[in-house]
């Protein structure tokens, strides 16, 4: 067996890994399509196993294999946990692809690389939307006790997610919640002295830090997309639904007050920060404006969704 130096991608761990056919799957009905990928159900023909498969688009790819689904591979690959998705093995399929009428399509020589995932039932987003869907507190206390065990379980790894919302969380029909898509995800290291981009996180889910400009940020960036999951599933719809950049921190501001260097001290050293700061004071709402949420919910939400984000309580240990 290969063994792979540290850091290195390592598809050879077990004797299947990389090595079967996409033809091993039976393709039962195209489940999602997102950034990247087509993503499938699927049946194992052995064994009659429901799986997910994701297929790693090509198309755009001038240099290669795509870096982002190295980087998915090689996170997921070194995760194992019961609320983060498991990635089962990779497959390839190396001759002509078809598309649905049987005609080659335009990648016919490149063959197609897919993900295989466990198959889950749902995603939050997708179960969220349903007519007249409201989860009880018990359910929605469910969920989030998963998000948070599977996320500590990522940043106790020194993994941060990066694209923490509704459509990346799977559920399955037990209730079991799962951490997906870790196509933006990488790795860092404690002392926060890595330059990372700050052009990630959905736009809603994005916390204020990422939107001044930061690149210095840790684990907090992804505790700010579980506060707005946790408030938009008491209130029904999402909080903060900016269309760009200004609006999003403007949501942002009119619900937890303007970030100052007394609430947030250093803030006036992030680069955009006196490009967005308001021009009137804006106090803090959140109390006000969900007075209606359970009390202890209210005084979750109030740590998680704090400006400062050395201010942030992790897990709320
Ligand atoms: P993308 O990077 O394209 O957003 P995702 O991994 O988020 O890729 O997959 C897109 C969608 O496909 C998800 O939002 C979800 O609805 C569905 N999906 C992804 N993985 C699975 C899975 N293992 N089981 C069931 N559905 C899945
Ligand atoms: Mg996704």
């Amino acid at each position: 067996m290969a063994i792979a130096a540290p850091g290195q991608l390592n598809l050879n761990e077990s004797p299947s890994w990389g090595s079967r056919s996409v033809d091993c799957f039976e393709k039962l009905e195209q489940i999602g399509e997102g950034t990247y990928g087509q993503v499938y159900m699927a049946k194992e023909i052995k064994t009659g196993e429901i799986v997910a498969l994701k297929k790693i688009r090509m198309d755009n790819e001038r240099e290669g294999f795509p870096i982002t689904a190295i980087r998915e591979i090689k996170i997921l690959k070194k995760l194992h946990h019961e609320n983060v998705i498991k990635l089962k093995e990779i497959v390839t399929s190396p001759g002509p692809e078809k598309d649905e009428q049987g005609r080659p399509d335009g990648n016919k020589y490149k063959g197609g690389i897919y993900m295989v995932f466990e198959y889950m039932d749902h995603d939050l987003t997708g179960l969220a939307d349903r007519p007249g869907m409201r989860f009880s507190v018990p359910q929605i206390k469910c969920y989030m006790r998963q998000l948070l065990t599977g996320l500590h379980y990522c940043h106790v790894n020194q993994v941060l997610h990066r694209d923490i919302k509704g459509s990346n969380l799977l559920i399955d029909n037990e209730g079991n919640l799962k951490l997906a898509d870790f196509g933006l995800a990488r790795s860092f290291s404690n002392d926060h002295n890595a330059n990372l981009t700050n052009r990630v996180i959905t736009l809603w889910y994005r916390p204020p830090e990422l939107l001044l400009g930061t690149t210095k940020y840790g684990p907090a960036v992804d505790m700010w997309s579980v506060g707005c999951i946790f408030a938009e599933l008491l209130h029904g719809k999402p909080i903060f639904p900016g269309k760009d950049e200004p609006e999003q921190l403007n949501k942002i501001f009119e619900l937890c007050g303007a970030p100052d260097e007394v609430n947030w001290p250093g803030v006036s050293k992030i680069p955009w920060y006196n490009n967005f700061k308001p021009t009137r004071p804006m106090k803090r709402r959140l109390r006000e404006v969900f007075r209606h949420f359970d009390r202890h919910a209210l005084e979750l939400l109030e740590r998680m969704l704090t400006l400062d984000p050395s201010q942030v309580s992790l897990y709320l240990t």
